[in-house]
Parts: structure tokens; C-alpha cells; sequence
């Protein structure tokens, strides 16, 4: 999963992109005023997007309408001070998904976050269950059977990334925009790596396997009945 931060005061998107990273495991971007950000939501795939009100070139209001008429449907998550109530209900009905008034616990934020990237794909639960393997994403665990099963963090990345889009087939480069902020290279082979070792340590222990190459195509994530 990866987040865009558009947010000028850089304390605070250097502690919610620390949080983003930390505690929920996603990639994340940060634009420091509107026409950065702008440009970086319309260059990337985003499974979230954090946006700041006032921002210096282009305000938070503007960005965010000029986005949705491009037709993106990235949830959005705005950030108000207080005393900006009448320019939140004007943000929700130009297609902000939610909002958390400054200042925020932490706690809270992360908890609207994940709620929203969860959203967006489609599902509600935080628990994604495919055959008998159920994923936590809240406390980012992962079970197949009754077995607790121990995976490595770029792991559960694709893995968390996989099972928000269950069934479908997901390519390599996708999964490259997704799991990795704009700083990184990007390198296809390492997506081999950890589908591989994703293997090893939920299918092999099991005659049902979940993990399934469309040769050409890429990866889905299915029970095989
Ligand atoms: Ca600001």
C-alpha cells in the first residue's frame, strides 16, 4: 500500500509518514505544497491520499476537486485545523472520504487510515480471510490454518497488497507502484523474491495452495476450489 502525504508543515508529515511506515507498513510520499502534490497524485498509483487545507500554490480544496474530475477515485483523508468546519463539509461533497481535525492522536489517524486504504479496495473487514488464511491487518498477522505464520515486512507487504485484491490478477509492476515510495529503484526480480518466499511459508505447509502465477500476467491470490 502506498500513501501521498500534501501536508507544508514538515513536523507533522515527517511524524505521519513515520507512523504510516512504521505502524502500518505502507510506502509513503511527501509533497510539501498543493502543486507538488497534484502533480505526484496524478503520477503514481496512490492507495491513499493524506491532504493538508492550506498549502501554499495550490490549496487543498482545489487540488482535490481538480482530482476528482479527472476521474480518480484514490480515497482522500483531509486534515482541518479547527476553526475549518464550514470548508470541511465543502471538501466532503467535493469527494473527501474523511477528515480528522488538528491536532490529532496519532492512534486515531492511523486507525482512519487503514480504514480508508481498505475502503478503497473494496473491503471492510480488517481481517482478510482467502481459504484458511486469514490476515490481520491490524496488528499485521498473518494465519494459515491455526498456524501462526512469521513473514518478513516486504512480505507482508505483498501479501496485505494481494489479499485487498483477492482473485485478481495483479502484474509485477503494479505491485512495484504500490509497495515502494518515489526514492526507491525499482526492480521486478525482487517482486520474485518475496512471492517466492510467500510460498515457502503459506503454501508449502499445505495441499491447498493460494499463491498462483498467470504466466505473463502476474499473481493471484485465490483458493484453488
Ligand atoms: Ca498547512
Amino acid at each position: 500500500m502506498r500513501v501521498l502525504v500534501v501536508e507544508d508543515e514538515r513536523r507533522l508529515s515527517d511524524n505521519i509518514a513515520r507512523a504510516l511506515r512504521e505502524s502500518a507498513g505502507y510506502a509513503v510520499d511527501i509533497a510539501t505544497d498543493g502543486a507538488q502534490g497534484f502533480y505526484l497524485a496524478e503520477s503514481n498509483a496512490y492507495d491513499l491520499i493524506i491532504l493538508d487545507l492550506m498549502l501554499p500554490k495550490l490549496d487543498g480544496q482545489s487540488l482535490l476537486v481538480r482530482y476528482r474530475k479527472r476521474g480518480h477515485e484514490t480515497p482522500v483523508l483531509v486534515l482541518s485545523a479547527r476553526d475549518e468546519k464550514e470548508s470541511v463539509v465543502k471538501l466532503l461533497n467535493a469527494g473527501a472520504d474523511d477528515y480528522i481535525a488538528k491536532p490529532f492522536d496519532l492512534g486515531e489517524f492511523l486507525a482512519r487510515a487503514k480504514a480508508l486504504v481498505r475502503r478503497g479496495a473494496g473491503q471492510h473487514s480488517p481481517v482478510i480471510s482467502i481459504g484458511d488464511l486469514q490476515l490481520d491487518t491490524v496488528s499485521r498477522s498473518v494465519r494459515r490454518g491455526n498456524k501462526e505464520v512469521a513473514l518478513a515486512p516486504m512480505e507482508y507487504r505483498v501479501l496485505e497488497y494481494l489479499g485487498h485484491r483477492p482473485r485478481a490478477v495483479v502484474s509485477k509492476t503494479e505491485l512495484l507502484e504500490h509497495l515502494y515510495d518515489y526514492n526507491w529503484e525499482k526492480f521486478s526480480n525482487v517482486i520474485e523474491v518475496y512471492i517466492s518466499g510467500l510460498r515457502r511459508k503459506i503454501d508449502d505447509c499445505s495441499d491447498e495452495k493460494l499463491i498462483h502465477t498467470v504466466r505473463g500476467h502476474g499473481y493471484v491470490l485465490r483458493p484453488s476450489r
